[in-house]
Parts: C-alpha cells; sequence; structure tokens
C-alpha cells in the first residue's frame, strides 16, 4: 500500500483552467499538485485560439500572440467586416507559460500520469484520494503508484470529466462539439480573422485564424451530432472558397480535430470537497465559442474560494465559487445558449444566413459586436426576438422567393 500523501488542492487536468487554479492557488499560499495525462504543458491535440482576453491581466508575453483589428464574416453570399481589438494565441506556449508561473509560484505540476483510482468519501463530501502512476501504467518509465489526498479536490480534466462523473454532478444533457483544423501557409491579412457560416459547414462554422504573418489555421466545427464523422471532409471543401483561397495556401502543415462539451450553463459546480472548472464544467462560452478566456477568469475564481476553504477549514466556503460565477456568468450564459440553439437551429438555411449577415453588418447596435466577444445579456436578446418576431412570415416568403444560394 502506498504512503498517501497531503496537499491543500489537488488539481486534475493541466489545460488553461488547472494550471491557472494551480498558480492562483499557489500564489495564495496554498500546497498545490496538479497532474495531467499529457506528457508536457504544452502538448496539445489542436491549436486554433482566438481571443479577446486582456492580455496584460494575465502578463501573456507578446511573443505568443498574433493582434488581429478586423473581424471578416462570409455567408453564402454575403460578407461584413468589423473592426476587432483580439488576438489568436499561440495555445503550446500559453499553456508553458501559465505552467512556468504555477511552479514559480511553488504549485507542483506532474505530467504524464495515469489516473488508477478514486476513492469518494459518501457523495455529499466528495473526493477523499486519488491514485495514479506516473510515465503510464505498463510503460517502461512507469513509476510506483501514488495515493494522493487534499481539502480540495479540482476536476479540470475537459472533456473527460472524470471526477464530476464520478460523484454524478451533472446531470442535464452535454453536447459535444467537434472541431477541425489544419495549419497553412498564410498569404494575406496577418491582422484578420475570418469566420464562415453557412449550409456547407453542415450546421457550425468555419475559420481562419492567423497564428503569425505567415502561418494560419483553417478550421470548421459543429454541434450537429450526426455531421460529427464529416468534418474533414468539410475542411478540404473550404480549400475550393474564393475568399479562402485568396488567403491561404492549399498545403496543409498539420492536422487536427478535437471535441469540447457545451449545454445548458451549470446551476452546480461544486460537491462536498469537489469543485469543477473549465469545460468540464461547460465554462467555454455557448455562442462563439471562446472558452479560455473565461475558464481561466472562472479557475481565478476557484482559487479564491479554494483558499477561503483551506484557511478557514470549511469546504462549505467552495461555494464561493459557485456563486460568484453564476453572478458573473449564469444570466449572460443562458442568453448564449439560446442564441447557440437558435443559431444552430437555422444553421442549415442559407437564405436566411445571408438575411441575417447582411442585417448585422449594416446594423449599429453595439449589441451585435459585443455578441462577437460572448457578452449577450437575456434582455437584449429578447428585445431582437421580439422585434423580428412579426416580421418572420414576410421575411420567409422573401427567403423563399430570392434568388439561388452560391458559395
Ligand atoms: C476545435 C476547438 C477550437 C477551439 N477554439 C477556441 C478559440 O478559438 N478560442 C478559445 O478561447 N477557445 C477555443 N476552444 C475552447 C477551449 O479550447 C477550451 O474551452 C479550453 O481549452 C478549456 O480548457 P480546460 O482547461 O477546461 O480543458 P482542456 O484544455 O481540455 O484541458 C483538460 C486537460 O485535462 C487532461 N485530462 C483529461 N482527462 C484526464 C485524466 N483522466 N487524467 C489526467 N489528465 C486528464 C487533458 O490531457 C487536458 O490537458 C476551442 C476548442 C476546440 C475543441
Amino acid at each position: 500500500m502506498p504512503d498517501t500523501e497531503t496537499y491543500d488542492i489537488v488539481v486534475l487536468g493541466c489545460g488553461p483552467a488547472g494550471l491557472t487554479l494551480a498558480w492562483k492557488a499557489a500564489e495564495k499560499g496554498l500546497s498545490v499538485l496538479a497532474i495531467d495525462k499529457k506528457k508536457n504543458p504544452g502538448d496539445v491535440n489542436y491549436t486554433t485560439l482566438g481571443s479577446f482576453m486582456n492580455l496584460e491581466r494575465w502578463q501573456v508575453p507578446k511573443a505568443i500572440t498574433q493582434p488581429i483589428d478586423s473581424c471578416y464574416f462570409g455567408s453564402a453570399n454575403e460578407t461584413g467586416r468589423f473592426a476587432c481589438d483580439a488576438h489568436v494565441i499561440g495555445r503550446a506556449g500559453l499553456l508553458d507559460f501559465i505552467d512556468r508561473n504555477a511552479r514559480k509560484s511553488g504549485a507542483q505540476t506532474n505530467y504524464g500520469v495515469t489516473l488508477d483510482g478514486i476513492e469518494t468519501n459518501d457523495a455529499a463530501a466528495g473526493i477523499k484520494s486519488i491514485t495514479f502512476a506516473e510515465g503510464g501504467r505498463g510503460s517502461e518509465n512507469s513509476k510506483a503508484e501514488r495515493t494522493v489526498t487534499a481539502k480540495v479536490f479540482a476536476d479540470c480534466s475537459g472533456v473527460s470529466c472524470s471526477l464530476g462523473n464520478r460523484l454524478g454532478i451533472i446531470r442535464q444533457k452535454v453536447e459535444l462539439a467537434v472541431g477541425a483544423e489544419y495549419t497553412v501557409p498564410l498569404k494575406s491579412e496577418p491582422g484578420t480573422i475570418d469566420l464562415y457560416v453557412g449550409s456547407r459547414f453542415l450546421g457550425g462554422y468555419g475559420w481562419i485564424a492567423p497564428l503569425n504573418n505567415s502561418t494560419a489555421i483553417i478550421g470548421c466545427g459543429t454541434l450537429q451530432q450526426k455531421m460529427y464523422g464529416s468534418q474533414k471532409k468539410v475542411l478540404d471543401g473550404m480549400f475550393g472558397m474564393a475568399r479562402v483561397a485568396e488567403r491561404v495556401e492549399n498545403r496543409p502543415i498539420a492536422y487536427h480535430s478535437a471535441t469540447l462539451r457545451t449545454g445548458r450553463p451549470l446551476r452546480t459546480i461544486v460537491k462536498g470537497n469537489l469543485i469543477i472548472v473549465g469545460d468540464s464544467a461547460l465554462q467555454v462560452n455557448p455562442v462563439v465559442g471562446e472558452g479560455v478566456r473565461f475558464v481561466m477568469d472562472s479557475a481565478e475564481m476557484a482559487a479564491e474560494a479554494a483558499s477561503a476553504a483551506v484557511k478557514k477549514g470549511v469546504s462549505a466556503e467552495l461555494k464561493g465559487y459557485e456563486a460568484a460565477w453564476k453572478r458573473k456568468y449564469y444570466r449572460s450564459y443562458l442568453a448564449c445558449y439560446f442564441l447557440q440553439r437558435l443559431a444552430n437551429r437555422f444553421s442549415g438555411n442559407d437564405r436566411l444566413l445571408d438575411y441575417a449577415l447582411k442585417k448585422i453588418s449594416r446594423s449599429t447596435d453595439p449589441g451585435w459586436r459585443n455578441a462577437l466577444a460572448g457578452d449577450v445579456s437575456l434582455g437584449w436578446l429578447a428585445k431582437k426576438v421580439a422585434l423580428n418576431l412579426p416580421l418572420m412570415p414576410l421575411l420567409l416568403a422573401k427567403m423563399a422567393l430570392s434568388g439561388k444560394a452560391k458559395v
């Protein structure tokens, strides 16, 4: 039986959520262990990371960011452009950076581990201990198993939600979005992100995100389950779009595909001594798919509550994280979720998408720009729907009579 090590907080998963939590909790003086199955912090299975993150807040080095000042939209027959203040961030570089900060602040980060066991107290009290092996079970470098216990456990394991699922916290339906991407040579407009909608995206959207002045990611993603298997075909088809051919070369350097969890925002993200942060807690913004900025912010809230719980010796203090997250995000995420449902429902209708893009690109309502950054209020959304409702029959008839969609 291995000896049990004890920490103030043990974090499962070293993505942006887990590493930020480890960093911020260590800064508050907590003893922290963060573990991950990947071999190094920057081992990522996809690279797209467009963000409205405030780089100064996190001191993100400029060297790993590409400034973006323009966002181009394309539907089957319409185009639009917004000025914006955003960045494409090197995902591996960002994770290396946060890992360095976490370790400098005193957190231990351990990579290449295999989770072997989870021992629960009674479900209401949360997790008692977890057991893992470094180097991977059965591998040549496999080391002895370690069992760790903690005052607080954090599930930051993304799509797996390994600890949260074990405690049965998430009862509602969770949806998976699937994305596929190529890294390709960039030919033009290194300061512009492209976003494309239309029936060719099978209920999702496509993008070009410049990584630097000469390389970009071209990608597409969808929430439509029946289309998951077709993502690579849709991605390959994007090279046939005139705008894409103008901007990037059809010469893929790397291919990746990945999934993320989304759905109606959760009300419960704490149970006993377990907190759930990041994609595991559906904290990616439902309407725009931007996740990293939001999960890092949520991780900082979680660190605050974890520190209070450890210092006061009371797990109930962790509920402060749940309350703070709900205060800041719940209603806006709910509005984003409804908007996502709406967009998803009409995502195969080119005429409607053309009409919407035309209206949005000519609108002076700043709400649309805010929506691009995931900032949607229930009041604003209700007003938009109410204003357009009486026009719907007319609109549908007009769309049915208008010209054939060309891509
Ligand atoms: C295709 C695609 C495109 C995206 N584009 C953007 C974008 O442009 N901008 C943006 O901001 N966000 C984007 N996102 C969303 C964003 O990447 C996520 O919201 C963010 O990575 C979530 O961070 P996380 O730390 O919660 O989870 P993850 O980044 O998924 O990290 C979870 C970690 O847990 C580890 N893990 C899982 N299970 C175990 C286990 N059992 N044992 C040990 N370790 C485990 C994994 O190895 C991983 O390192 C995109 C997502 C996808 C899939």
